[in-house]
């Protein structure tokens, strides 16, 4: 197991377009995935944020994420089959920019097809948060960011200035 250090917006292995895995049930693709669990984890107790991470974020070009929401699990290969429903608009971050929040638009429904550490195959529908988390994370696969997704680019901010925006309107309401 390794924490392994998160590639920042700029460094070229983000644009990458990932390779799908091959190879199931080896030791290699069960380190890939621990990494990923444990650089997650550890993301999570230093920035108090932090749902999912994609093997280029480590440096990896393989099409492996890893989710955290209310379990810990990883999808090998993960698809976008189907997208359903209205926009769903949010300000999203990323790992790979801690500082930045990006405006995006994102489908509110997914139909994802994955494989696991074994290569079973699976299906997932998901709405709402879960959603788009998978939109952000699969995007990664191909080397797409979330500012590539920005509604304009006003819409991309400092978080600081959006905490501090977010105060000032609380306290006028
Ligand atoms: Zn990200």
């Amino acid at each position: 197991m390794a924490i392994r250090e998160i590639l920042l917006l700029g460094n070229p292995g983000l644009r990458m377009k990932c390779s799908p895995v091959k190879r199931f049930g080896t030791r290699e693709l069960r380190t890939v995935i621990t990494d990923l669990r444990h650089t997650l984890s550890d993301f999570r107790k230093q920035n108090g944020f932090g749902r999912g991470i994609a093997a280029p974020q480590i440096g990896l070009a393989q099409r492996v994420i890893f989710l955290h929401i209310d379990k810990p699990f990883a999808l090998i290969n993960p698809r976008i089959m189907v997208r359903r429903g209205g926009k769903l608009t949010l300000w999203d971050d990323c790992f790979s920019f801690p500082d930045l929040l990006v405006k995006v638009h994102r489908n509110f429904a997914v139909r994802v097809s994955y494989q696991d550490l074994h290569g079973t195959k699976h299906t997932l529908h998901a709405e709402g948060p879960l959603s788009e988390l998978l939109q952000h994370e699969i995007d990664h696969l191909n080397g797409v960011l979330a500012i590539d997704r920005a509604i304009d680019s006003r819409h991309i901010i400092l978080r600081s200035e959006y905490m501090k925006w977010r105060k000032e309107k609380h306290h006028a309401l």
